[in-house]
């Protein structure tokens, strides 16, 4: 008998309390907060979809290899562990640590970029754009048409519109393009995937026009359940064979091993080209530490050699999906508008259509964010004109194409409870929706404003 109820595939061997909070209690703390949710303390918060990142909970596995964590200076054992199991994973002939991703993006983007250069990527996540900003290059992101349209179903809407592609390097002249970024799953697009015949497609573009393809690789196991489900050509192979054979088609990486690493804490860059990593590796110990542990310690360097692994198992993949859909089909059964169909590590809420009556300039996104907080202590964060609008020198506002709220998944973290709870204030969120208010920015910095921006209701 094949059963339909698919079960958390982990028993729970040590559990973390949460604080239960009235709405009055919440109601100070978000006031306390200036309404971003950023600056909330996490103990205020009942269940966190700030983020995947970072708080995964880790096997006893992993917990098991922290303690034979080498901690060397150089070249230690941890490390050659991370070394060759990313090696292996991605084929790429040098692997540098990193803190993080965004210290991955910092170091290969600096090194790459400069005035007058342009990346072209299906969507830059925001650290990634304001990497290459930094740098005073230029990030174009080329999505495709269907991907821009929360409710319209299609099984590969994070894909790179490879027309586009093609006529941007023409527009910038190709000797301008600094490099193609593939990123798996299409986070700020929705968490959705890649199609393998899609990343074909873009890298034969690079190839032909002499244009590095980099694939920031921070859900390629996610990326890759879809490519077994949804293309049928790769139904037979593994997880595993799927990103091995999609890494193949790029010359390197970058990676937030807080995503599929399954770790709280580090990243990596992967990189064929000796020349660059020579480049990349001087970068890194000045800013990350030596080459052999670049900002993480071993016993992190020996988690994520673990993580890796054990993110490509099915079963876990199988789960990791089924709960994020498990969410999504009861939000759509309510009548909340959410991106369409579910992608993997995430649902994402168009707060443009919930709240159509709050116009963008009023910001509907951070709004929503607000109220679910208010009514069940939930955090979530917005994915909109907070995040990727920006104030022009001339005072001028830009606002994005689509206002999306994105309830992150952590991995192994929440169990389905805890995700019907979540649906319930939902419920409440729906029969209040006319009396929410626009929100209005007091407060920004120049780059990454949602992260310290201060908000006020209208
Ligand atoms: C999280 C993320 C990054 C940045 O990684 P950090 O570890 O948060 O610095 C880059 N790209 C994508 C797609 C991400 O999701």
């Amino acid at each position: 008998m094949k059963y339909k109820t698919i079960i958390e595939p982990f028993r729970i061997k040590m559990v973390e309390s949460i604080r239960m909070t009235t709405e009055k209690e919440r109601e100070k703390f978000i006031k306390e907060a200036k309404y971003n949710l950023f600056l909330l303390k996490a103990d205020d918060v009942i269940i966190d979809l700030l983020t995947d990142s970072g708080i995964a909970a880790m096997s006893s596995k992993q917990w098991s290899g922290m303690m034979i964590g080498d901690e060397s200076y150089a070249g230690a054992k941890s490390w050659k562990k991370m070394e060759s199991t990313i090696k292996d994973l991605t084929g790429y002939k040098h692997v540098l640590p990193t803190h993080q991703g965004r210290a991955a993006e910092r170091i290969l983007y600096g090194c790459m970029g400069g005035k007058g250069k342009t990346f072209i990527s299906n969507t830059h996540f925001d650290t990634t754009r304001a990497n290459i900003e930094f740098s005073n290059a230029e990030a174009i992101d080329c999505p495709t048409e269907i991907g821009k349209k929360p409710s319209a179903k299609h099984p590969f809407k994070g894909n790179m519109n490879v027309s586009k592609l093609t006529s941007t390097i023409k527009d910038k002249h190709q000797e301008n393009v600094a490099g193609v970024i593939l990123t798996v799953t299409n986070n700020s697009g929705g968490g959705q995937p890649v199609s393998m015949k899609n990343a074909r497609e873009v890298s034969e573009i690079c190839k032909k026009h002499n244009i590095p393809l980099i694939i920031d690789a921070c859900r390629i196991a996610e990326n890759a359940y879809f490519i077994k489900k949804r293309e049928k050509e790769y139904k037979n192979h593994t997880y595993k064979e799927i990103a091995q054979e999609m890494f193949a088609l790029a010359d390197g990486c970058t990676m937030s091993a807080k995503k599929d690493g399954i770790v709280n804490m580090g990243g990596f860059l992967a990189l064929n080209s000796q020349k660059l990593t020579e480049q990349c590796r001087n970068e890194l110990i000045i800013t990350e530490g030596f080459i052999t542990y670049g900002g993480i310690t071993g016993r992190d360097m020996e988690a994520i050699a673990i993580g890796l692994e054990e993110v490509f198992d099915p079963d876990y993949l199988q789960y990791r999906i089924a709960s994020t859909t498990y969410l999504g089909k009861k939000l759509v059964q309510m009548g909340i508008p959410i991106m369409l169909p579910v992608g993997g590590h995430a649902v994402y809420i168009d707060a443009k259509s919930l709240y159509s009556h709050i116009p963008v300039d009023q910001y509907p996104g951070q709004a929503l964010v607000c109220n679910l907080y208010l009514k069940g202590g939930i955090r979530s964060s917005e994915i909109g004109s907070v995040m990727f609008g920006k104030k022009e020198e001339n005072g001028k506002r830009i606002y994005a194409p689509m206002e999306l709220v994105r309830l992150a998944i952590p991995r192994r973290v929440y169990t389905q409870s805890h995700i019907d709870y979540v649906i319930e204030v939902f419920e409440q969120i729906k029969k209040e929706k006319i009396k929410a208010k626009g929100i209005k920015i007091v407060k920004e910095p120049k780059y990454l404003r949602h992260f310290t921006a201060h908000f006020k209701f209208i």
